[in-house]
């Protein structure tokens, strides 16, 4: 294997895309276009009562419209299922999970730690002491033992250091409804992709830690991460509806052009001076992981106004 850089987009149809995905997208392909990388696709649809139809015809358009583009065909998380079984099967027969019986009430009432928004409160270990011999018979989830926390260093946040004990605890891999959870799945397909770098959404900052113990467990390379700051509202609050409609399609249907939005998010992240429409591959020159803020971006008004929406 060679060193060239291989990243992945890496869409849930589970919703529409918005603004900040948008961001993460241009930065993943400047990053990769840039070094003469590849890139491929993912549809992440494991989450399946989530998936809502279109959804990911949807977010392709989205891609294509602002400019980007990727190699190979797109791959299906659900026609992957038995490299995620052969995954968990492999950390079941070395004990390194175990079954779990508890619903989300149990543990929010057994946690008493307040918790970070997103993460839910620490698992509390009621089944820990299960081996992976053990079969309730009632549904279960497949939890890791999480052992201790790898720090890394990230390309735009330098080094992070999380500590699993106190954000999350041991971890859910494989669902009471049967089904691979985000963390084994994510990793398993990293891996089988030949992915070196990992670039997302900040908010999975705390999904590194845990992916990396089960690259580890697994044997397999680590790819490097870069996890760009979110896009906020006026109130500092994760982009969503009540900021009105921030998604992608509809800036497409009120004829903003991609470009616009392209130069608004170039902005953001210090590549160009000032708000002006550019093509994404007009930036490929201009790409850097140091110049972007560590702070989200917030995404005003005037922000919208200067893009024609
Ligand atoms: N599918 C995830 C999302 O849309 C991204 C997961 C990842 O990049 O690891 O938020
Ligand atoms: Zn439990």
């Amino acid at each position: 294997m060679g060193t060239r850089v291989r990243t992945r987009f890496a869409p849930s149809p589970t919703g529409a895309q918005h603004v900040g995905n948008a961001r993460t997208y241009l930065a993943n392909w400047l990053f990769a276009r840039s070094g003469g990388g590849e890139i491929l696709l993912r549809i992440e649809d494991i989450d399946s009562p989530r998936v809502k139809p279109g959804a990911m015809e949807q977010a392709l358009d989205d891609l294509r419209w602002l400019g980007l583009d990727w190699d190979c065909e797109p791959v299906v998380q659900t026609a992957r299922l038995p490299l995620y079984e052969a995954a968990l099967d492999e950390l079941k027969r070395r004990d390194l999970v175990y079954p779990c019986t508890c619903s989300r009430s149990d543990i929010a009432q057994a946690a008493s730690a307040p918790h970070a928004e997103h993460e839910g409160p620490v698992y509390p270990r009621t089944c820990a002491g299960r081996t992976a011999r053990d079969a309730p018979v009632e549904p279960f989830a497949w939890r890791f033992r999480v052992s201790d926390s790898p720090v890394f260093r990230d390309l735009v946040r330098g080094d992070v250091a999380i500590d699993l004990g106190q954000v999350g605890g041991d971890f859910v891999v494989w669902k009471n409804t049967g089904t691979p959870a985000y963390q084994l799945a994510v990793v398993v397909d990293d891996a089988a992709m030949g992915i070196t770098h990992v670039v997302r959404g900040d908010d999975l900052l705390p999904s590194t830690p845990r992916q990396l113990l089960i690259y580890r467990e697994l044997n397999a390379a680590a790819p490097a991460f870069a996890h760009l700051p979110l896009v906020v509202g006026e109130d500092g609050r994760r982009l969503a509806k009540r900021h009105g409609d921030t998604r992608l399609s509809a800036l497409r249907a009120a004829g903003v052009c991609p470009e616009s939005l392209v130069g608004l998010l170039a902005w953001s992240c210090g590549w160009i001076d000032r708000i002006e429409p550019v093509a994404a591959r007009d930036l490929l020159p201009k790409f850097d992981w140091q110049t972007i803020p560590h702070e989200p971006f917030t995404l005003r008004r005037e922000h919208l106004a200067a893009i024609g929406f």
